[in-house]
């Protein structure tokens, strides 16, 4: 095999040193270094970085003064805003951690990351805040997009982003913006060592569980993907991913204001809005998954000249259909950079050299990361072209799944001495030392990125007074990638008196937007094994051939 190190992008060192400090001593260091500088354009409105590392400083302080204290837990749910990340930044200054969750969830879901978290306190923006059980938290610090908009913008801005400030239970406390507390953070030793957040994933198995990062894992991704992507201080980041998800939050967050850029955010996905604001900020970053690209494509008012500043243009979580990649190609003569990682390792274990891009191609083991393929079954290393699971070893792996000492245990394999994380994902990697994903060893759909899993959707469907046996898979589609579909078994009182409708309608209330069945097909029977265990594998395959066959 030749080696992959040729096909690095030529400026970048496979080793790259992490430095030691946290993530809020790199804002600190940006607004040292560009105080007057824009950090934050939210439509319109400039945010520069001593105005950001001010209002970081206040609500730490705040927080202090609400005896937020060090080590704890603290929920961040809202959608892409200022506020998003001046939260991030202040709960990081005190040495807590952020629990970052899906603006989709449900009650039930935010109820259990509170619970399994140990949650006291919740920063949540004023449109979610009736889907949080308040009766489970301390305290709640509420906030309002709208205090961050200058009314007179000629873009059209979403509805939850317009929106006044709302009534709100006087207990709680409105969070205006942190400035107008005028508190100041009391010293807090926070290393480099400490962990600052936990991302909720099932990983390969079962229900949702905390990856802990601390602020070292973090930075050694951010200081990959920087010199990666050649990002500079005169980079511009269109921030569409959401910032509750790790590639959202490194390549699109993290990474950028370590690097001093501007990032454009986004609160909602609007292909229009998306384009004009590439245009007129100057966009030359861009980091977004399969389906957000295919619908910027489709934008009737997209020309070349729209991506005249772009540089960059990437993504990771689903693959890229090759024809996609094709169109972006011909647009504006951009190579798609495509990425793979997990919430375990932050964002990115493997990326596409920008220069030398491969296309459906995860791309090769990121600076500091060594990447393996082994059978699943014998564990034995396989070589180029062979079929197995990815393996990773490298600084941004985790610290481990939050209070799970079994999975944890399950989580690694030992190889040539050292800890390597198995992903669950299987692949295989060509001559070149290009990594190709096949299929996945674990349970998850993977539709339009956002990840399900089948378990959490059977335990919902179990709830069902009328269901007596669920089976949940993924299967193809041709917009999300994946989409979720399951088979069920009525129980006797019930045959022939419930429609599929009425089962999909149920769904929809319990669980996130993302997560619900799209497609239910009664049986009478399930396949499963001697012992009784279902064969999901034998139903998707049977839907994927239904796909392929047409
Ligand atoms: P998450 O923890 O939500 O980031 O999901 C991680 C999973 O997303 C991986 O285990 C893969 O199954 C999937 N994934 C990530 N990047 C890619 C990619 N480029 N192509 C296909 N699947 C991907």
């Amino acid at each position: 095999m030749k080696n992959y190190l040729n096909f690095y992008p030529n400026r970048v060192p496979r080793t790259i040193t992490i430095p030691e400090t946290t993530l809020f001593e790199n804002l600190e260091m940006s607004a040292r270094r560009y105080p007057n500088k824009t950090a934050l354009h939210y439509y319109g409105r400039k945010v520069s970085y001593q105005e950001l590392y001010e209002e970081v400083l206040n609500l730490a302080g705040y927080l202090q003064e609400k005896s937020v204290s060090k080590g704890e837990r603290v929920l961040l749910y809202m959608q892409n805003s200022p506020q998003w990340i001046i939260s991030f930044y202040a709960i990081a200054r005190i040495g807590v951690v952020v629990i970052p969750a899906n603006p989709m969830c449900t009650n039930e879901e935010l109820t259990f990351f509170i619970q399994d978290g140990a949650v006291k306190t919740a920063i949540i923006s004023q449109e979610l805040l009736n889907k949080v059980d308040s009766s489970l938290l301390e305290q709640v610090i509420v906030a309002a997009y709208s205090d961050y908009i200058d009314q007179e913008t000629d873009l059209a801005l979403p509805p939850e982003v317009r929106a006044p400030r709302q009534e709100i239970p006087h207990e709680w406390v409105h969070w205006i913006n942190a400035i107008s507390f005028g508190y100041s953070p009391k010293e807090m030793k926070v290393r480099a060592d400490d962990l600052v957040v936990m991302p909720y994933t099932s990983g390969t198995t079962g229900l949702p569980k905390g990856c802990m990062h601390t602020n070292k894992t973090v930075q050694a991704n951010i200081v990959s993907v920087t010199v990666w992507q050649s990002v500079t201080s005169e980079s511009v980041h269109l921030l569409t991913l959401p910032l509750f998800h790790v590639t959202g939050m490194l390549h699109s967050c993290h990474g950028p204001l370590a690097g001093g850029c501007e990032i454009v955010i986004m609160t909602r996905w609007d292909r229009e809005l998306a384009r004009q604001l590439i245009e007129r900020n100057q966009v030359t970053h861009w980091t977004n998954i399969s389906t957000m690209l295919i619908d910027f494509l489709a934008n009737p008012n997209l020309t070349k000249e729209s991506l005249n500043t772009v540089e960059v243009i990437g993504g990771g979580g689903a693959p890229l259909p090759a024809a996609v990649g094709e169109k972006l190609f011909e647009l504006a003569g951009i190579r798609y950079s495509e990425g793979y990682g997990l919430s375990e390792t932050i964002s990115h274990t493997h990326l596409n050299p920008p220069d030398r891009p491969k296309m459906q191609c995860l791309g090769l083991p990121s600076p500091n990361t060594i990447s393996k393929i082994i059978d699943p079954t014998t564990l034995k290393v396989l070589g180029p072209n062979e079929e197995g699971e990815i393996i990773v070893y490298g600084p941004q792996i985790f610290k481990g799944y939050y209070n799970r000492p079994e999975e944890n245990v399950n989580a690694f394999i030992e190889v040539d001495g050292q800890p390597y994380f198995r992903t669950g994902d299987i692949a295989k990697y060509d001559e070149e030392g290009y990594y190709f994903i096949v299929d996945r060893i674990k349970r998850m759909i993977n539709a339009s990125g956002f990840k399900v899993w089948p378990t959490e959707v059977e335990s919902m469907l179990y709830k069902h007074p009328a269901i007596q046996q669920a089976c949940v898979v993924g299967i193809p589609d041709e917009k999300r990638g994946e989409t979720v579909k399951a088979f069920i078994i009525l129980n006797e009182k019930n045959k022939g008196k419930i429609t599929e409708e009425e089962i999909i309608e149920w769904s929809k209330k319990q669980l996130s937007a993302y997560k619900y069945p799209r497609i239910i097909e009664f049986r009478e029977q399930l396949p499963t094994t001697s012992s009784g265990k279902l064969l999901w594998r034998h139903l998707q395959d049977e839907e994927k051939r239904k796909v392929l066959e047409g």
